[in-house]
């Protein structure tokens, strides 16, 4: 049956609040499973929140959120010739990134006028330009001044996860080629945007004391929508229990369960994202007799799983199937009814969810 993301909504939209006043500027960031919310819903969010633009991840979003949102519509992956063409109506709001210089050519021998992002290559070595390739970038630009160019929206950077003071260095780099490649100077539009990423509420702040010209704005998708874990819950079903004893065979492979114990059957599979999690430890020989000796599950083949039943981590009996999941459950173990709710911890940004309720 179901696998379900409950939000206590009071919490969580205070939050959504809360980050949006300390973010000025804020971008919220719509993609992929809309992390675990539907880009749908974080569309309409991000409207009720008041948020100038937004960022989609590609292309193929934008048909999801126009609709659902009125402002400017970031596409993150870098625009390629082969990138799903922008339908007509929707070119005013859509912003391009641009990151190679063969592209920005592509774009300034369009008769659109398109919006752009010049993106600047940092220490994650993804996607964007290098210091001397934005230089060139702007001056190619500047060279087109006649024909009907490029709207440029400002520069992009994207910082790696986690790196506190040292993404703020970076940073600070990175913003002396963007002033070197004439991209911190306001002109007759306003100030010049830098779209920043990964980097702290305080980060920002000094950075904004050290460039005033420049207007920042945050890019924020996980802090945003999954940083008040504790509004979030996930919960499976209980859709049926079996004891069984050592030695009795079940499941897709007709495998002998090691030990006497319950089956239980839970809602949620690999439909939904859920996976084998890795065996627990790791697999040495010493560390196997270790958990042998203790009694461990992981010693007789078996793997973690997410779900939580009677406060504990249960194992998968066998790999989650498609809609369900056996776990197995020592004898000894209270077990749960048909009907009752088990928790699991999920990814949210890799879990489809079959609903999702906010209070
Ligand atoms: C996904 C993405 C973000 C948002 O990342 P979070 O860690 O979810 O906040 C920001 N910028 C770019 C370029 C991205 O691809």
């Amino acid at each position: 049956m179901s696998v379900v993301l409950h939000v206590d909504g009071d919490r969580w939209r205070a939050h959504l609040r809360e980050v949006a006043a300390r973010r000025p500027g804020l971008v919220p960031v719509i993609k992929g499973n809309g992390y675990g919310f539907g880009n749908a819903r974080l569309a309409r969010k991000a409207g009720w929140l008041g948020a100038e633009a937004v960022a989609v991840g590609t292309y193929d979003e934008v048909p999801d959120v126009a609709p659902r949102y009125d402002g400017d519509l970031v596409v993150l992956t870098p625009w390629r010739p082969f990138a799903p063409e922008v339908p007509a109506s929707l070119s005013t709001r859509v912003v391009h990134t641009v990151g190679r210089l063969e592209d920005l050519a592509a774009l300034l021998a369009t008769e659109t006028r398109p919006r752009v992002i010049l993106e600047r290559m940092t220490s994650m070595k993804r996607h964007g330009f290098t210091a001397r390739g934005l230089r060139e970038a702007t001056s190619l630009i500047a060279a087109h001044r006649g024909g009907p160019g490029v709207t440029v929206e400002g520069t992009s950077i994207h910082l790696p996860l986690g790196h506190g003071e040292d993404n703020l260095k970076e940073a600070d780099r990175l913003l002396t080629d963007v002033v070197a490649a004439g991209l911190a100077q306001a002109d007759d539009r306003g100030p010049a945007q830098v779209w920043v990423s990964h980097l702290s509420a305080d980060a920002l702040a000094t950075l904004a004391g050290r460039y005033p010209e420049v207007r920042f704005r945050p890019r924020a998708g996980t802090e945003l929508w999954l940083g008040e874990r504790g509004a979030l819950r996930v919960t499976a079903q209980v859709l049926d229990s079996h004891p069984v004893e050592r030695g009795e065979t079940f499941g897709y492979r007709g495998r002998a369960i090691p030990r006497n114990g319950t089956l239980l059957v839970v809602s949620g599979g690999t439909a939904h994202g859920i996976g084998l999690e890795a065996p627990s430890g790791d697999l040495g020989l010493k560390a196997r007799v270790g958990t042998l000796a203790r009694g461990g599950l992981d010693a007789v083949g078996m793997a973690r799983s997410p779900y939580t039943v009677g406060g504990k981590l249960r194992y998968f009996a066998e790999p989650p199937h498609m809609q369900a999941s056996m776990l197995f459950l020592p004898s000894g173990t209270q077990v749960p009814a048909v009907g009752d709710e088990v928790e699991l911890r999920v990814r949210f940004t890799a879990t489809a969810f079959d609903r999702v309720e906010i209070s």
